[in-house]
């Protein structure tokens, strides 16, 4: 289906952009995202809109739920999806939740395997709903996560940078909290760039199709000090390291630095999250004495 057919189809509509409403239009998109999903998967879809996508996912995944939040919305969606399952050979579970995501205990849904997440997102909420299927750092029990097997997720070129950023990268300032969130439990990659014109309103930026396959075990050791003193080695990036711990009141700073052989005058956004795991096992020790 060209660009035009989908816009054609979604004429009347009026578009929220309080909801961050823009509707993927672009086939080849839309198949690339069908490439991550497989007959056996369990698919949660978030933010379904008016069924761009799940019409498809429904041909070829056993089951669907979609999660969305505007009733308007949902009508076009139920039409959509009705026809789209009437022509389909293998019948498919599927299911709308009229409900906000951020409110959303998906492990409910998860039924013999877990589920594979599909989620061409409102941009503005980016970082919750990541916060949200992935949990914190240290949030090891976790529900959301331990449903779910991968996300397929759109999100802004700038933010997909962000999230596969580390120590290493060029660009320094792409590497933080949320690189750290995501690759903490999850294996991410970049799968490809998306133009703002594969959405129908044209958002003003590009985007990037996403893909996190979430790992059972937390990449290296969680402990107790670990969230702390990666939020307070970020929380002033002009500030050398040492001064930031030490303004979030870590006690042996300069000891637990020397001996987890980091220089006390680097920042935060030099240190992989192997470093934060030692150092912030260092700091534990050092409050303890
Ligand atoms: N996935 C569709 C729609 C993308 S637009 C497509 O690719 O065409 C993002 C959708 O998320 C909108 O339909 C919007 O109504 C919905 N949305 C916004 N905030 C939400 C929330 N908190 N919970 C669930 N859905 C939300």
């Amino acid at each position: 289906m060209d660009k035009e057919s989908y816009i054609r189809r979604v004429k009347g509509f009026r578009t929220k952009k309080t909801l961050g409403q823009n509707f993927l239009i672009d086939y080849s998109a839309i198949e690339k995202i069908l490439e991550y999903v497989d007959p056996c998967d369990d698919v949660v879809e978030i933010g379904a809109g008016v069924g761009f996508v799940t019409e498809e996912l429904v041909k070829k995944a056993k089951s669907v739920t979609a999660i969305e939040i505007d009733k308007d919305a949902i009508k076009i969606l139920e039409k959509n999806c009705k026809f789209s399952i009437l022509n389909k050979e293998n019948s498919c579970d599927f299911k709308i939740i009229e409900q906000d995501i951020l409110k959303t205990d998906l492990s409910q849904f998860k039924k013999d395997k877990e589920l594979k997440i599909v989620a061409n997102i409102p941009y503005y909420i980016t970082s919750p709903i990541l916060a949200h299927l992935l949990g914190e750092i240290d949030d090891i029990n976790n529900k959301n996560r331990n449903s779910i097997s991968e996300i397929i997720l759109m999100v802004q070129y700038e933010v997909a940078k962000r999230l596969v950023a580390s120590e290493k990268s060029e660009n320094i300032k792409d590497y933080g909290l949320l690189s750290i969130l995501a690759q903490f439990w999850a294996d991410v990659e970049i799968i490809k760039k998306v133009s703002k014109y594969s959405f129908y309103p044209a958002p003003k930026v590009d985007s990037a199709l996403v893909r996190l396959r979430i790992n059972k075990n937390p990449k290296v050791e969680v402990t107790p000090f670990l969230r702390k003193t990666i939020k307070a080695s970020f929380s002033t990036r002009r500030k050398n390291i040492k001064n930031c711990l030490q303004n979030a009141s870590f006690l042996g700073v300069e000891d637990a630095l020397q001996s987890c052989n980091i220089d006390l005058n680097t920042r935060g956004e030099k240190l992989s999250i192997q470093d934060f795991s030692n150092l912030s096992k260092a700091l534990y020790e050092k409050s303890k004495n």
